[in-house]
């Protein structure tokens, strides 16, 4: 998702020799291919947004895979930009880096400051390893490599699958299939209470070219909309803009998670960049692009 856009912007905006490959192509977990492909593309700028993501459940289950995967990824990746001479790497981590009960709005400075969120505390490990990578090849080697800590975001090319999945894709394919089956209710996970920032795919990309041209800092930087709804309220939401009139059962076997994760942005704001898309508009282009590819995304 955030690959295929950070690529559409830059075409978008006349950039051009822009290299990439998917994960069939390129397993990044291979270090001996990741090398190789360094060494033949000599990138000059690259966003590392390659990672394995995936909803609350899919974290708490495959914690080994969220560590694993996302660790040889990022140490692949920055080690083969140090050694080919890449000018600058933006490294894209989490807002599951804060601990679970920091201060809101999330400061970057609140960085292991507490305890982690214990359903996605490898995959937070993983992130923060990412960015103290950047922040030592920047000390020993004087590599420019940023990072930025995106919130939970959606867009075109999101996972529709419902044991991996995010909130939002989860409850846009859950509405869209109730609606059509004619279901009473949809089941919605945990209480609904805890509260969540969403920012679409293609703000993110824009604010990640922003600071592959502007930013060159050690500190990492906070990406979101400073802006929170409940999941109750997402819930509603995504009910009403699908178009679904039955009604939402709350199943409190699955676990609410963090009970909050909202991103002080006022460091992005201050460097000039400020997000364009809203909720809700955002969420029904996402339905839109949802219908056009139903095929696509669930398989
Ligand atoms: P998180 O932000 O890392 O906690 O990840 P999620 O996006 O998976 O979950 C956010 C919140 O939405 C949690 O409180 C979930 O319990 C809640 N939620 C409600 N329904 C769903 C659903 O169908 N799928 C997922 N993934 N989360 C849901």
């Amino acid at each position: 998702m955030v690959g295929s856009a950070i690529v559409r912007y830059l075409n978008a905006h006349g950039y051009q020799n822009i290299v990439a490959r998917t994960s069939s192509e390129l397993d990044l977990r291979n270090q001996e291919a990741v090398a190789t492909f360094f060494a033949d593309e000599k990138p000059d700028y690259v966003f590392l947004a390659a990672a394995k993501v995936g909803g609350i459940l899919a974290n708490n289950i495959y914690r080994a895979e969220f560590l694993y995967d996302n660790l040889i990824i990022e140490a692949n990746i920055i080690h083969s930009a140090y050694q080919n001479g890449v000018k600058k790497l933006l490294f894209l981590g989490s807002s599951c880096i804060y601990p679970k009960m920091a201060p809101q709005p999330l400061k970057e400075d609140y960085l292991l400051s507490g305890f982690l969120e214990p359903t996605n505390e490898p995959y937070a490990i993983a992130k923060i390893a990412g960015i103290k990578l950047c922040e030592a090849y920047r000390s020993q080697y004087g590599a420019n490599f940023v990072s930025a800590m995106p919130t939970n975001l959606y867009g075109p090319n999101d996972n529709y699958d419902l044991q991996g999945s995010h909130v939002l894709p989860a409850l846009i394919r859950k509405f869209h299939e109730a609606k059509v089956n004619n279901q009473e209710f949809v089941e919605v996970w945990g209480t609904g209470s805890p509260f969540r920032e969403f920012m679409h795919a293609d703000d993110l990309a824009e604010a990640c070219v922003y600071l592959m041209n502007n930013y060159d800092g050690e500190q990492f930087v906070n990406v979101g909309t400073g802006d929170e709804v409940t999941i109750k309220e997402l819930a509603e939401l995504v009910k009403e803009t699908v178009g679904f009139e039955g009604e939402l059962r709350w199943n409190t076997d699955k676990p609410d998670g963090t009970p909050r994760k909202l991103m002080d942005v006022s460091r992005l704001h201050d460097m000039g960049y400020k997000h364009r898309i809203g909720l809700r508009e955002g969420l029904a282009a996402t339905y839109q692009d949802f219908l056009k590819n139903e095929e696509v995304y669930v398989s």
